[in-house]
């Protein structure tokens, strides 16, 4: 509890004492209402504070100003009335009060939770200097130092081990239970915490490029993404509070006149008091807190599971999502290559994967990494020149002062040269060399091992249609296909045809289903914001799929796709629960409230109830681990 909550506390705890003793203290007249003012003004002076100003800068409706005017035109009816009963006026400005620091508590604790749970944010690192340990600033580490990590400390900034063996808890940054194993030459990311061995690790960026600090910059500036039903409430709190004044003023004043033109009593009092309670019972407080309350627990607890989920409205659009398209190559493949066999070569073997993985030195592209291993030694830069990558269908580079291009068949096409088909089923690299062919080599990539799990499990969770997208063969392709059972899958595919392929999808399926396109970025950043959603992959994937995707998987596994879509589905049940059941609560009261059944003291047990159980309520889409 803070100070401010601490304050309340007192506060209420106070007012509350006060108003009981004075049932007892038999004051009467202008005594008695000085007496009763004083735990009126001690719970309630800031928000006749709050909605004086309101008045002031025109921004009338709110609810301080409704709970302002029930409760003085309460006090005002008593003394008209000559009753001297203020306690419901007290009563009503106390329970909103209770209700009011309830929900600062609840949202403060669950929010402190939530950033617990993620909690991966570094405070020092430690830089060795002069044999001695010292604790650095993360932000003051220059790339390339030497950092050393100890057991049960987080490693500040993503580096390569440089010496020592541990195994790393990532589960905070993956939701991973399950330790990795590292030792020297592995690349390990910042975030995970070290276990068991002490380790030196050379860093390879900056601590604001580092892992955790992207994930930290997701997740806060998630909330300002607002989904459709935050903004549905919001505006409806607008219309809401101003239409119901209206109606509470027409039940003061219509009732009565009408009275008096048939020639009844009019009956003042008892209208102007249904009136009030109308007021009190108007508050919208519990949607306005629990919704946005909701999803900020949905984000925080898929990011538990190693899901980010940029805003709330990715949040909402997933769980329409009915169409997910997948990239193949570092999405549904590990993107780790392995030389199956060199054919027609006109050369040496190691010549030409020497060749090939110099004209790819400069390219990200699984392949090309494939390739370097392959090769396995250093790469002297100073031998490649003139690189260009050709998205899609290969490079071509000068290596030694030769011209080297080595891609897929349309590359050859394009440069004249006739390539060999191959009949296996991997991907082939076509490798010439100053225009003359001068053989392939056949690599082949391995399926993820919860690929065909992870499809199994969108149809299992209602997604209607699954299809893959490759730049690949269509021989490699049609393997995958057939491996995973997907419904369609399209090969040969450029990065620009994988766009108009999104596209011509987007077209013919409703407005309804969402579309939902999962990539590594490699070749496929445009079509990830092209797509209604976006889910990247987080470990492997570029920085521009991170940059561009809606969703972010961070440990690559394509079974999250499915646990994301159950996290989401979960949020908006528990949203439109909350705006349902607040919503419907209220049409009852007001409408008890107008008939005179409802008294005032009702009217705020319903509102602070309804507050209360549509929080608790949408605490509930924190715990996600058992989708
Ligand atoms: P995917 O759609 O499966 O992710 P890409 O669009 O990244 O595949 O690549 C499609 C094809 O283009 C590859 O199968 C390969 O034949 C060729 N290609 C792309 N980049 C390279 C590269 N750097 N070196 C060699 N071939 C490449
Ligand atoms: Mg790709």
């Amino acid at each position: 509890m803070n100070r401010k909550q601490r304050i309340m506390l007192i506060r209420i705890v106070l007012s509350a004492l006060l108003m009981i003793i004075l049932n007892f203290i038999p004051a009467e007249g202008a005594l008695r209402f000085i007496l009763y003012l004083i735990p009126y003004l001690i719970v309630g002076y800031d928000i006749l504070l709050k909605a004086a100003r309101g008045i002031i800068n025109g921004q009338v409706f709110d609810e301080c100003f409704l709970m302002a005017t029930a409760t003085v035109g309460a006090i005002a009816l008593a003394i008209y009335e000559k009753s001297g009963d203020y306690t419901e006026a007290i009563a009503v400005m106390l329970f909103y009060q209770i209700g009011e620091f309830f929900q600062s508590y609840a949202v403060g604790k669950s929010r402190r939770n939530i950033t617990q749970l993620m909690d991966i944010r570094p405070d020092y690192a430690n830089v060795e200097k002069d044999g001695k340990l010292v604790k650095t600033d993360p932000d003051d580490v220059e790339t390339g130092s030497i950092i050393i990590v100890q057991p049960g400390e987080k490693v500040p900034i993503d580096g390569i081990v440089a010496e020592g063996e541990s195994s790393l808890n990532t589960s905070a940054l993956t939701g991973e239970s399950l330790p990795r194993e590292v030792r020297s030459g592995d690349e390990i990311i910042s975030g995970s915490i070290n276990m068991t061995g002490v380790l030196k690790v050379r860093t390879t960026k900056e601590f604001g490029e580092s892992t955790v600090s992207k994930i930290i910059d997701l997740v806060e500036n998630a909330s300002s993404r607002k989904s459709k039903s935050e903004d549905f409430i919001s505006k409806f709190a607008r219309i809401y509070t101003p239409a119901v004044c209206l109606g509470a003023l027409a039940l003061a004043l219509l009732p009565p006149v009408v009275r008096i033109i048939i020639g009844m009593a009019p009956a003042w009092e008892s209208w102007i008091y249904r009136a009030l309670t109308f007021l009190v019972i108007s508050c919208p407080c519990a949607l306005v807190i629990s919704i946005p309350l909701s999803f900020f627990a949905g984000i925080g607890g898929a990011s538990n599971q190693g899901v980010l989920v940029k805003g709330s409205n990715y949040l909402e659009t997933l769980s329409k999502t009915k169409i997910v398209v997948f990239d193949k190559t570092g999405t549904l493949t590990q993107g780790v290559f392995e030389v199956d066999a060199i054919h027609h070569s006109t050369m040496e073997n190691e010549k030409l994967i020497e060749y090939a993985a110099l004209a790819e030195s400069a390219s990200s592209h699984p392949i090309s990494k494939s390739l370097q291993k392959a090769y396995g030694k250093e790469i002297d830069r100073t031998r490649v020149s003139e690189i260009e990558e050709i998205s899609g269908n290969g490079v071509k580079a000068t290596v030694d002062g030769h011209l080297v291009a080595c891609g897929n068949e349309k590359l050859m096409a394009s440069l004249g040269v006739k390539a060999i088909p191959c009949h296996s089923a991997g991907t082939i690299i076509h490798v010439a060399i100053d225009g003359e062919y001068r053989g392939h080599i056949v690599i082949s990539d391995i399926i993820k091992p919860h690929a065909a799990e992870a499809i199994k499990e969108l149809r299992k969770s209602g997604i209607n249609k699954t299809i893959m997208l490759t730049g690949d063969r269509e021989k490699a392709a049609a393997k995958v296909a057939q491996t995973l059972k997907v419904d369609d899958y399209y090969a040969e595919l450029l990065p620009s045809d994988k766009v108009d392929k999104v596209e011509e999808l987007l077209r013919k399926k409703s407005e309804k289903e969402k579309l939902a396109f999962v990539g590594d970025g490699i070749n496929d950043a445009p079509v990830l914001s092209r797509a209604d959603i976006g889910i990247a992959m987080g470990a492997m994937g570029s920085d521009a799929a991170i940059e561009a995707a809606d969703v972010v998987l961070m440990d690559d596994d394509p079974l999250k796709i499915a646990k994301a879509i159950k996290i989401s589905r979960k949020c908006l049940k528990i949203v439109y629960e909350n705006i349902i059941f607040a919503i419907g609560i209220k049409a009852i009261c007001l409408l008890l409230g107008a008939l005179g059944i409802a008294s005032m003291w009702l009217a705020i047990f319903a509102d602070v109830g309804v507050m209360i159980i549509a929080v608790l309520n949408a605490i509930r889409a924190l715990f996600v681990k058992k989708l």
